[in-house]
């Protein structure tokens, strides 16, 4: 019999509650996580007693990433019962710190901006440190036939492609500023903005090809798609979300600003921790009920019956649950019509940081590839770079084998910063793309025609069924910060419910 609480649970209701954890076979869902980070601060069973492990709980959140960790840890807190399905063996999603050779990287999601104030709470509270990025050095810009060096921020390009660089971002950032990240889809050109991939509106607003090759790099390695993949509207919006093209591409000062020493999976692993028992790892959601009285959410060997389900995916994932009845207005068109960014992460560590020695920070923006964007991994002891490999690079990445797929990542490091690059102490890489649980990284990609016709789709509860996750953050879209933000606003929304 289902039952539902707006109050705090009682310990009377919470001893129940751990008995059926036990029936359950909870605690053997959190034995250490077995994936390859070893990543297993997996969560004590009933660590804080939460009223979770139930098959009966007030809200069941669909997704162990920041963002549904965020919103399930809110709700908690305020006194409800929860259960965290979560598909993989570990938690984080997105975000996962794995050992490679001595110490440990993080292999996706990983630095944190200065205006990304959401997650810089949750790293103070935790009594975690960030570490800025090494940038006062050269940095390098590889266009096709021709090699950058400069230190600041500006590249050493000719006068008259670096007032075409200008105009075409400064444009930019005043559409992003007219669309805005409530509801680009009401913006005044919303529709004519639609229409048009980014790869169309750099030509008709640039004359020279560093610009046009400038925004290819861009959004390769913002977003791990081509320009000719997304619509201008999607791009000012995610633009607007993140302040300004500036801030998305920098390192100091920018989105790529600082990093969480011991990796960004902490956040994840600590939260789940607190969540206890409540957090069931390998227990994918496959089929979502609505009813009058509830909403049950099935996975292979358990049935959650809540009073509301928080889906905390990105659309391109909730498009493999089925849901009855089906989902209504443009909820399951827009899932089909979302896809993720192609995008895989590599790490290298050496034993000294002998780009460094050479008077390099050890960022690149590379139109050559397959790596497109590269950083010093910031760490105090050891010594790393990380790379990425985002959009149409992926795709001919991809295909490779193993042993190719790494030379050509040693390939790009010893073009840029010489021979010694060749001999790694340890190298890892994730295809993000071929990950079952994500589908593609970094986020979520809209093609022209989507944003502007089912952009409110995003957000728009269904009946009981509330949506979290990064792709739905007011702010920081795309990005950690917006996992935890959208992780935020859902508890908030779904706890008005509750309480009313
Ligand atoms: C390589 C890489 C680099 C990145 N770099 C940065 C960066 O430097 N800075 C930054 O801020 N962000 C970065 N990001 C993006 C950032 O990691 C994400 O925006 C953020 O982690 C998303 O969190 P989320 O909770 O919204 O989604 P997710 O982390 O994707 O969580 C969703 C969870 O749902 C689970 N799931 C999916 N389907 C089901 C199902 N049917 N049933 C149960 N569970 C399911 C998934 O396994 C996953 O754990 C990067 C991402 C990658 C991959």
């Amino acid at each position: 019999m289902t039952q539902h609480s707006d109050q705090p649970s009682n310990p009377k209701r919470r001893q129940l509650i751990q008995s059926a954890a036990a029936a359950f076979g909870v605690a053997a869902l959190h034995a250490p996580a077995a994936d390859a980070a070893g990543s297993h601060a997996a969560p004590a069973a009933g660590a804080s007693a939460p009223a979770a492990a139930s098959d009966t709980v007030d809200v069941v959140v669909v997704g162990a990433g920041l963002s549904g960790l965020t919103a399930a840890r809110e709700l908690l807190r305020k006194g409800h019962s929860v259960a965290v399905l979560e598909g993989r063996d570990r938690v984080g999603g997105r975000t996962w710190t794995i050992p490679v050779g001595t110490r440990r990287y993080d292999i996706g999601g990983q630095f944190v901006g200065p205006s990304q104030d959401r997650i810089r709470a949750l790293v103070t509270e935790f009594g975690l440190r960030l570490q800025p990025v090494y940038s006062d050095a050269k940095h390098i810009w590889e266009l096709p036939g021709q090699r950058i060096e400069f230190t600041g921020t500006v590249p050493s390009l000719s006068l008259i492609a670096k007032i075409d660089l200008g105009r075409l971002i400064d444009k930019m950032n005043q559409i992003a500023q007219a669309v805005g990240t409530t509801a680009p889809w009401a913006a005044p050109d919303a529709a004519a903005l639609d229409a048009m991939t980014l790869a169309q509106w750099v030509r008709e607003h640039s004359f020279s090809e560093s610009t046009r090759h400038f925004a290819t790099i861009m959004t390769r390695a913002v977003l791990g798609a081509d320009p000719d993949e997304i619509s201008v509207l999607y791009w000012a919006y995610y633009v607007a979300q993140g302040d300004s093209i500036e801030m998305l591409i920098s390192g100091a000062g920018g989105a790529q600003d600082s990093v969480i020493e011991g990796g960004s999976q902490q956040l994840s692993l600590r939260m789940a921790q607190e969540l206890g028992a409540a957090v069931r790892l390998t227990q994918p959601a496959r089929r979502v009920v609505q009813a009058a009285d509830g909403v049950d959410v099935y996975t292979d060997t358990a049935r959650i019956h809540a009073r509301y389900a928080i889906l905390a995916l990105p659309p391109a994932m909730a498009a493999g649950i089925a849901f009855e009845p089906s989902l209504a207005g443009d909820r399951r068109e827009l899932q089909s019509r979302a896809p993720m960014g192609r995008y895989a992460k590599v790490v290298l560590t050496y034993d000294k940081p002998f780009w460094r020695e050479h008077g390099y920070a050890g960022d690149v923006a590379s139109l050559q590839g397959p790596v497109v964007a590269t950083y010093d991994d910031a760490s105090l002891e050891g010594s790393a770079l990380l790379g990425f490999i985002g959009g149409d690079s992926e795709r001919a990445w991809r295909s490779l084998s193993a042993e190719a797929r790494k030379a050509a990542v040693l390939d790009c490091f010893a073009r840029w910063f010489g021979p010694e690059a060749l001999k790694p102490v340890a190298y890892a890489e994730k295809d993000w793309t071929i990950d079952d649980w994500t589908n593609g990284a970094p986020a979520t990609i809209l093609p022209p025609g989507v944003l502007s016709r089912l952009g409110p789709a995003l957000r728009q509860p269904i009946g009981r069924i509330h949506w979290a996750g990064t792709e739905t953050a007011l702010r920081w879209t795309g990005y950690m910060d917006g996992a935890i933000r959208a992780g935020e606003q859902t508890a908030k929304d779904v706890l008005g419910l509750l309480s009313s």
